[in-house]
């Protein structure tokens, strides 16, 4: 799996709520699929990802689109000022500037090319590869996280677009086994929920092999690192003041996690925290429950992860009373269990012993049947709910805190242990590299399931992400 876009947009992740919204910025319907890379206070989007070529196959010239009607309109009064002149004209007398602005398209081109490999030749800000053609482009891809001098440049004549804008937000950074995602929050009063400024997902494949070398292959360090300083400076373009960022299992493992935390005290000014699988569960915990109804507890939340799963139980939302992490992941199952494509019988016999042993090793230390409400959370259960609902493109909207009942994740399985990792990965609404890792986190789900006689199980979107970013916020 070599795949390191740089956003959600390669799964086809779109709210449709953000659908109509965006068709109302641009007065017209969208021609490209997108997703929403950034927002604005109150949660709009600000900054839209468009998919590389349109329905008809064309390539579409730009990556990162502007759709804030105010930011919109405080950049084009800079350029109808005359600006994209004036910086043409900088950038043939400044050597610096010349240069900066020339890594900018350089690097949007190859971000392109991750998802169209004809676009390393051509692709840069705003479709051309030389001078500034378009100061929104610039502004969007700055936004986005790209490292882009003209970009800031605008930023620092239109900012804030709104003077309702918040302070004190935060960006949380989630480096697990197999993903690196971000999330960044504007608190709000009292006791209003936090806005989403942004929420992107990559799969790194962090973890792969750690768990036999015990170190982290040269090459996805790399991506990963890429990915985080993106991240970082996406999370700064949105004026967090702070950026956290937590690692979990594969990193706990790896001998070389030394590279990783100098790379994390570069880009986001802060110590990479290696969290125990303590709290990992305590943060899940509160990202799950937080704001259900504590008469519908006590609440169990299993976080199936890459390298590890974790079981929480609490009799009222955000207090974790019991936790207990177990080395049992959907990367980490498959690598030592899987042999064939599709998987054959006697390697699911394998699995299916692994993750009992694990549940029961679960089951020692935590009261995991005493919960009223079985919460689930990541990418195992969301997507196995999304394939449930047939869903055409993945859409958060439709899936969190929605149930999932037992027949329906058995029947998800049954369909996924019949195809090939192809095929698993050509469903619509799987993430890129999940598909030949969902069928391990489908098994762990389904046996928990079974073992606890749990009927229907809460699908969360919220997760340890949330928790980390709730704390750095310091609500509960
Ligand atoms: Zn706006």
């Amino acid at each position: 799996m070599t795949n390191t876009g740089t956003s959600g947009v390669e799964h086809g992740e779109l709210r449709a709520a953000d659908l109509a919204t965006v068709a109302e910025q641009l007065g017209r319907e969208p021609t490209i699929p997108f997703t929403v890379i950034a927002r604005c206070t109150g949660g709009h989007p600000l900054v839209i990802r468009n998919a590389p070529v349109d329905a008809g196959g064309a390539p579409f010239p730009t990556t990162h689109w502007l759709t804030c009607p105010d930011a919109v309109k405080h950049v084009s009064r800079l350029e109808a000022a005359g600006w994209i002149a004036r910086l043409n004209e900088r950038s043939e007398n400044d050597e610096t500037f010349r240069a900066e602005l020339a890594a900018a398209h350089e690097e949007a081109a190859e971000d392109r090319a991750r998802e169209l490999l004809e676009a390393r030749a051509w692709g840069g800000v705003g479709g051309t590869r030389r001078g500034i053609k378009c100061l929104h482009a610039h502004y969007a891809n700055h936004l986005g996280g790209g490292d882009d001098v003209v970009g800031r440049w605008v930023a620092e004549r239109v900012e804030p677009v709104h003077a309702t804008q918040r302070a004190h937000r935060v960006a949380a950074i989630d480096q697990g086994t197999n993903s690196c995602r971000l999330l960044v929050l504007e608190p709000a009063d009292g006791g209003a929920e936090p806005t989403e400024l942004a929420r992107d997902m990559i799969i790194t494949r962090l973890g792969r092999g750690v768990d036999r070398t015990g170190r982290f292959e040269p090459e996805a360090l790399a991506r990963t690192i890429a990915v985080i300083e993106r991240y970082c400076r996406r999370a700064r373009a949105l004026s967090a003041e702070s950026i956290r960022v937590a690692a979990t299992s594969a990193t706990r493992d790896a001998a070389n996690r030394e590279q990783l935390a100098d790379a994390v005290r570069r880009a986001a000014g802060s110590e990479l925290e290696v969290i125990t699988g303590e709290q990992e569960a305590t943060l899940s915990f509160l990202g799950a429950t937080r704001g259900l109804d504590a008469r519908d507890g006590p609440f169990l939340v299993v976080d199936i992860g890459g390298g590890s799963t974790e079981f929480v139980l609490g009799r009222e939302p955000a207090v974790t009373e019991h936790a207990t992490s177990v080395q049992m992941g959907s990367v980490r199952l498959t690598e030592r269990t899987i042999r064939s494509d599709p998987p054959a019988p006697e390697d699911l016999d394998g699995l299916r012993a692994e993750v009992r042993r694990g549940i029961e090793q679960a089951a020692a230390a935590v009261p995991v049947g005493e919960a009223t409400t079985f919460v689930s959370v990541a990418g195992t259960a969301t997507t196995i709910k999304a394939i449930a609902l047939g869903l055409g493109r993945y859409d958060p909207d439709r899936t969190h805190r929605t149930w999932l009942t037992a027949a329906e994740a058995e029947r998800v399985l049954d369909q996924l242990i019949g195809l090939t990792n192809d095929e698993r990965a050509a469903i619509p609404v799987m993430a890129p590299g999940r598909g030949d890792v969902i069928v391990a986190g489908a098994v762990i789900l389904v046996e928990v399931m079974r073992r606890f006689g749990y009927e229907r199980t809460l699908v969360s979107e919220t997760d340890i992400l949330d928790g980390l970013a709730f704390e750095a916020l310091g609500v509960r």
